[in-house]
């Protein structure tokens, strides 16, 4: 009897279950070919030092301008081309681009990248980094790798030497949506890092006193340990002072700015380093 539920059900789902896997398929014939395509591009936003006001540089951004389905985020396809593979080559890409536009910014901005743990595990990483940057001009002290802590996970040899390596020609590390994850802790004692940056759903949440209690540790774990902490999703004043008050080094939003395209956010950097020579 219960067999026969279970073929009576499996009568039902599967319609809906080859809806699914029709649409998943769809979207990866569609990744596939966006890259020789040039539907890819990159915004980037401004982050900026909270003490002096500066915007010190900017993340670079993902974006996929599909002729079918729009402008899609990058939650809704990075966790496909992880799957599928296709992250390698793609962020490779980004890589290159994001460092390329960088290299026209004004001196000692930094240009942040985010890192996929497929592409980290995949060999070659650490080449592709240093190609990027010696086919750019940019110095690797310029250059900020974001990684999430599903990258650090599995504790695999081949990601601490790779990190360690690209730290050791001067790039720094970033743990990003920090917070989030499993142990973020104890990562920080077995991983090179140099930023942490705070998961915007808690600076979204700062005015529940928990919340904030949680920033403020935060915060200043990040300074006995000597790394620097960037706050994400700055959106309100409130939230930027809370953040100063508390010691917080960095702050990135749509406050301080949203994700702009390449010419604009150049603009908007030479402006302002303009500024800070003269003023
Ligand atoms: P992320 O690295 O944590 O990037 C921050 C996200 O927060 C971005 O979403 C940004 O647009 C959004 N954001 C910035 N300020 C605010 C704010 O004030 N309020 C709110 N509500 N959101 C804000 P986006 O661009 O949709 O990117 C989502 C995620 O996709 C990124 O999170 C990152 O994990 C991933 N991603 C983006 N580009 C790349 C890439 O080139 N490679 C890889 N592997 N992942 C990428
Ligand atoms: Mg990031
Ligand atoms: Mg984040
Ligand atoms: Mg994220």
């Amino acid at each position: 009897r219960a067999k026969s539920e279970g073929r009576n059900l499996y009568r039902f789902f599967e319609p809906a279950m080859d809806a699914i896997v029709q649409a998943r398929r769809a979207l990866e014939v569609d990744l596939d070919t966006a890259l020789p395509r040039q539907e890819f591009d990159l915004d980037f936003q401004p982050i900026m030092n909270i003490a002096s006001g500066e915007i010190i540089g900017a993340e670079a951004l993902m974006r996929w301008h599909s002729p079918a389905r729009g402008t899609v985020a990058p939650d809704a396809f990075i966790p496909v081309a992880e799957e599928t593979g296709l992250i390698v080559p793609l962020g490779e890409w980004a890589l290159r681009k994001a460092c390329a536009a960088a290299a026209s910014w004004p001196h000692g901005m930094r240009i942040a990248v985010n890192v996929s743990a497929v592409q980290l595990k995949s060999g070659g990483f650490a080449r592709s980094v240093i190609s990027a940057l010696a086919f750019s001009g940019v110095p690797a002290r310029q250059l900020e790798l974001e990684i999430t802590e599903t990258v650090l996970m599995d504790e695999s040899k081949t990601v601490l030497k790779t990190l360690r390596q690209l730290r050791d020609l001067g790039i720094r590390i970033a743990l990003d949506d920090f917070g989030t994850g499993y142990s973020s802790l104890g990562y920080l004692r077995r991983f090179p890092v140099d930023k942490i940056k705070i998961d915007r759903s808690f600076i979204h949440d700062m005015g529940n006193r928990d919340t904030a209690a949680i920033v403020r540790t935060i915060i200043g774990l990040g300074n006995e340990l000597g790394i620097v902490v960037t706050a994400e999703g700055v959106e309100t004043e409130m939230q930027l002072d809370m953040l100063r008050d508390n010691g917080c080094e960095e702050a990135q939003g749509y406050l301080i700015g949203v994700p702009s395209k390449a010419a604009d956010i150049q603009r908007l950097l030479k402006a302002r380093a303009l500024h800070s020579q003269t003023g």
